[in-house]
């Protein structure tokens, strides 16, 4: 088996004295698609945010085979790592344009940048329509359209994705769940999706991991998930 690409043991957080997290060990492979379920306040969030170096933390965190654990957020996104927050963090007074190339910052070439951005726009159509509007005037859905487009700017091995669906209309979510399949198929982009609609997020990942209160309790194939009584009932509603 090969090694998973991102590799958490024992993770434990805090903000200030207050701890978040107490043990949470995740694999996420290669290429997949994985999903944190967990009730409100269980540590999705924060689970993510450490990755990234966004929230004091112990454990351990390997990436591609290296210890990220220590590493300022900067470096990590540098190394592959790029992080859709929940309130998507797109810079309202912006254009579309100008967020996108704002994801592309670690790209010196502006040829590259181009090229990326031409990449981008062929899986968010509507963004090349908005191209000089700016981010606050477009709507919820674009706004999660960009976040996620300029997160695919730094051609990342892998997005964390906090919330993608929050907020928006059924219709729109299911739009950009099949965008991120095709990101995820096309471009070999792993992924780690936090979400509040298990039954979204357990249709799109492979593997699920289910927080309770800054610890992960149960992990396994989506599908195992699925059909695990305790999740069917307390996250699935039947
Ligand atoms: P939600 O879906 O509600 O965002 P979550 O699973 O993402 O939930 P976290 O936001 O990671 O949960 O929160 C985990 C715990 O850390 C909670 O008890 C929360 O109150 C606490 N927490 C989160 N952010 C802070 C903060 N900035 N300061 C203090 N405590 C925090």
């Amino acid at each position: 088996m090969t090694a998973p690409l991102l590799q958490i043991r024992n993770l434990r957080a805090y903000y200030g004295q207050t701890q978040a997290l107490y043990e949470v060990s995740l694999d996420v492979p290669e290429g997949g698609i994985s999903t944190l379920l967990g009730a409100n306040g269980a540590g999705k969030t924060t689970t993510l945010r450490a990755i990234c170096g966004l929230v004091r933390h112990e454990g351990e965190i390997t990436f591609a085979g290296q210890d990220i654990s220590r590493l300022d957020t900067a470096t990590i996104v540098r190394r592959g790592i790029a992080h859709v927050p929940d309130g998507r963090g797109t810079f309202a007074e912006l254009t579309v344009e100008d967020n996108l190339k704002l994801g592309a910052y670690v790209l010196r070439d502006k040829a590259v940048v181009a090229q990326e951005m031409e990449r981008v726009l062929t899986y968010f159509p509507i963004l090349r329509e908005r191209f000089r509007q700016q981010a606050g005037t477009l709507s919820g859905g674009e706004q999660q359209m960009l976040a996620i487009g300029r997160a695919l700017m730094l051609r990342p091995k892998l997005m964390v994705l906090d919330e993608p669906s929050f907020g928006l209309a059924p219709l729109i979510v299911a739009e950009i769940f099949r965008i991120m399949r095709r990101i995820n198929s096309e471009e070999n982009v792993a992924i780690l999706l936090v979400e509040q609609n298990a039954r979204l997020a357990l249709e799109l990942a492979d593997r699920a991991f289910l927080l309770q209160t800054g610890s992960v309790v149960l992990s396994g194939t989506s599908a195992e998930l699925q059909q695990d009584e305790g999740v069917r009932r307390a996250y699935l509603g039947h």
